[in-house]
């Protein structure tokens, strides 16, 4: 006999965890599966500094071990391989993973969002060979180098103050005269004397050999071209959400992301989106769970309903 759990979370962040804290907590047989690690892209942030509870901040790895061993502690269990297909149009869900097919009552998806590419060429070739898309993963390779980080946002900023601890020199180069990131940051930044902005300013083209040595660069607004010596590439340029499995089975929006309301519900009964997949005005840890938890409350009622 096939087991059938009453929820199914597919993606281990904190979306995916609460939801799976939650629903096992409320005694239903919760299953999640996470293809690598723990935390999602919350486990490759440095510090968390606006998590509620956590005064001095907590490192986004621990706190992703801590959601997954609360719900570990009610119950919950997790499988690590990566959901391949699905099939939700049936009162009993099938899950196709890499290494079995399992069944489920609801299913909550909860698998987040990727580092977006910037398209430079050659770029895919020097993945790790100088590009990067993870400062907290992959920074301390560049220590006393020199490194640059394209993109305004809180990602790009982030990243280039935990990079200005490592590197000699930091370039962030984004392509506007204003930074998206919040004003929380310009102090960091000021003090960060081994940060220099290049404003208005795109990266179209790396000089390489084995490795990257180096970024043409172009003024948006003078055209004037620049060769910048670095010895990597950091792309923070925002992220896009990893639905590619339920195109054609949900709703997506124009910018990939699952349509759900508040309430986490898709278009399908018994199937819900949490977190970062899930079209949302405020993409945070905090909101994450806040989704984790709704989930997990609407998956309990549409079981009920149903039996
Ligand atoms: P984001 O806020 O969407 O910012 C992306 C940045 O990349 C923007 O500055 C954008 O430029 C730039 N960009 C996009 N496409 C580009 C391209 N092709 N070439 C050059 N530049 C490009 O993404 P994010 O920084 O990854 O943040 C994602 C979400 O997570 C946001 O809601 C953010 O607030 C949140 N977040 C929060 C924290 C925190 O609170 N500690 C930390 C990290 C992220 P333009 O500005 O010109 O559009």
């Amino acid at each position: 006999m096939n087991t059938i759990y009453d929820v199914l979370i597919i993606g281990g962040g904190p979306a995916g965890y609460t939801a799976a804290l939650y629903a096992a907590r409320a005694g239903l047989s919760t299953i999640i599966f996470e293809k690598m690690a723990v935390g999602g892209q919350m486990a490759l942030t440095d510090t968390i500094e606006n998590y509620p509870g956590f005064e001095d901040g907590i490192e986004g790895f621990m706190l992703g071990m801590n959601m997954q061993n609360q719900a570990h502690k009610f119950g919950a269990v997790t499988k690590y391989a990566e959901v391949t297909s699905l099939n939700l149009n049936d009162k009993i869900k099938t899950v196709l993973t890499t290494d079995e097919i399992y069944y489920a009552r609801t299913i909550i998806i909860s698998t987040g969002a990727n580092p977006r590419e910037i398209g430079l060429p050659n770029e895919l070739n020097y993945i790790g060979k100088g590009i990067h898309y993870c400062a907290h993963c992959d920074g301390r390779f560049y220590k006393n180098k020199t490194v640059m980080v394209i993109g305004g946002g809180n990602s790009a900023v982030g990243d280039a103050l935990y990079l200005s601890r490592l590197a000699k020199k930091v370039y962030l180069v984004h392509r506007r005269d204003t930074l998206r990131a919040t004003k929380v940051y310009n102090e960091s930044l000021k003090n960060a004397t081994n940060i220099e902005i290049l404003w208005d300013t795109i990266a179209y083209d790396t000089i390489a050999d084995e490795r990257i040595t180096a970024a043409k660069i172009r003024n948006v607004k003078t055209n004037e071209e620049n060769i910048v010596e670095t010895n990597a590439i950091f792309v923070s340029i925002g992220r896009k959400p990893a639905t590619e499995i339920f195109e054609g089975i949900l709703d997506i929006d124009k910018n990939g992301y699952i349509v759900a309301d508040e309430t986490t519900k898709t278009k399908i009964p018994g199937v819900f989106a949490v977190g970062d997949v899930r079209t949302k005005i405020l993409r945070q840890v905090v909101t994450a769970v806040a989704d984790g938890a709704v989930a997990a409350h609407f998956a309990e009622e549409y079981i009920n309903e149903c039996d």
